[in-house]
């Protein structure tokens, strides 16, 4: 019998094997095999953020299955308690149906529950971080399951204090407060705003928002399709890079004939910019690399795709070449998004 790969569970279909893998159903279960595990550890869910490299992962790899959502009204929210394994889509899907808004723009986003918090997933002006009202973790440091609240857990944009120590943390569940609302909140994505005839700042029926957000999201190749060779990525490959004023200011100056960059503020006073704006205009354009290899997303310059026959050596050289030449046509450093497994950056 072959060897099983982690190809087989990322969406990138690449990774080479695990020393050992081990799947967990339930919550204690899940608690026994993370504990017991020697290190290194990989927390395995979705696998639709991670990059493995092509020499797999030498230690443990724990692929989590637990599912259960419990649901209780408390302070005229409704809470629900989910499982880590719970796939994120379904359960967005059930909060659109019931009524519940807060989760409504991050229609679509694979993966699980679990995963949500690791980096903060976020899409179209929503953040999930806004509606977490509660975590429980298993902290590898001592050992301990314990209730997190959610300012415990750092949250940024894409990243969380989970991400930033890696192998530290399992979340076990995750509790979500959203509200009895037909309509969800405000809508500050402009491009969203428009596909549904609203003006940004108004809300829209939480089902509608749904479906424009799954509209727009299929046509970047943004929802796992098998009919679409553009959604085998890892989604967006790389963070919008956020900036000091005087660090967008030196960018502007460098972007010359090719307009004013994107500009977003941030609550902190500085500015984010758009990675694929940079990116395009550095040169490199939508289907860019192997089209039988890795190759830019034909939909959307930010994926990087896997087109059948790429190896994680050639994902990481083109995205390396795409930082490189965003960093030499106008001085900014691109960050992947995804976690990098057995593979260094920059
Ligand atoms: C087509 C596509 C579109 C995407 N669109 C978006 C988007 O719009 N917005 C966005 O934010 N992301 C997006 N993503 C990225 C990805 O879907 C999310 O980051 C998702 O939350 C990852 O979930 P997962 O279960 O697949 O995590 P995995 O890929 O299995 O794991 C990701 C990381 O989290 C860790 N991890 C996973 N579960 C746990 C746990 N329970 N406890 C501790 N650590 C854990 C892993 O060790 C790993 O470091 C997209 C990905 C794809 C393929």
């Amino acid at each position: 019998m072959a060897e099983p790969t982690l190809a087989e569970l990322t969406t990138l279909r690449l990774g080479g094997p695990p020393r050992r893998l081990l799947d967990a159903s339930t919550e204690s279960a899940l608690v026994a095999a993370v504990r017991e595990a020697d290190d290194p550890v990989l927390i395995l869910a979705g696998g639709s953020n991670l990059v493995i490299a092509d020499d797999g992962f030498p230690g443990t790899v724990v692929h989590i299955g637990t599912r259960g959502i419990e649901q209780r009204e408390e302070g005229g929210r409704v809470l629900l308690e989910v499982q880590a394994g719970e796939p994120w889509d379904p359960l967005v899907a059930r909060a659109v149906a019931d009524g519940l808004s807060g989760v409504e723009c991050l229609s679509g986003i694979p993966g699980s529950v679990g995963a949500s918090p690791i980096q903060n997933v976020g899409a179209y002006g929503q953040e999930v971080a806004a509606t977490i009202a509660g975590l429980r973790v298993l902290d590898r440091a001592g050992g301990q399951v314990q209730e997190l609240e959610p300012e415990a857990a750092g949250f940024a944009y894409r990243s969380s204090v989970f991400k930033r120590t890696p192998g530290r943390w399992v979340v076990l569940a995750v509790t979500f407060a959203l509200e009895r609302r037909e309509l969800s909140g405000p809508l500050h994505y402009a491009e969203l705003a428009r596909a549904l005839g609203v003006r940004p700042g108004e809300g829209a029926p939480l089902a509608e928002v749904r479906e424009a957000v799954l509209g727009l999201r299929r046509g970047k190749g943004m929802v796992i399709d098998p009919a679409d060779p553009d959604s085998v990525s890892a989604g967006s490959f790389f963070t919008n890079p956020i900036l000091d004023e005087a660090a967008f200011a030196r960018l502007e100056g460098r972007a010359g004939e090719d307009g004013r960059p994107p500009r977003f503020p941030e609550p902190d006073g500085r500015v984010k910019t758009s990675a694929a704006w940079l990116i395009e205009r550095s040169g490199f354009t939508r289907g860019y690399g192997n089209p039988e290899g890795i190759a830019i997303s034909s939909k959307h310059t930010l994926a990087l795709t896997n087109r059948g026959g790429g190896t994680t050596t050639e994902l990481v050289a083109l995205a390396r070449e795409i930082a490189a030449g965003v960093r030499e046509r106008f001085g900014v450093e691109l960050m992947p998004e995804p976690v990098l497994v057995g593979e260094r950056w920059p």
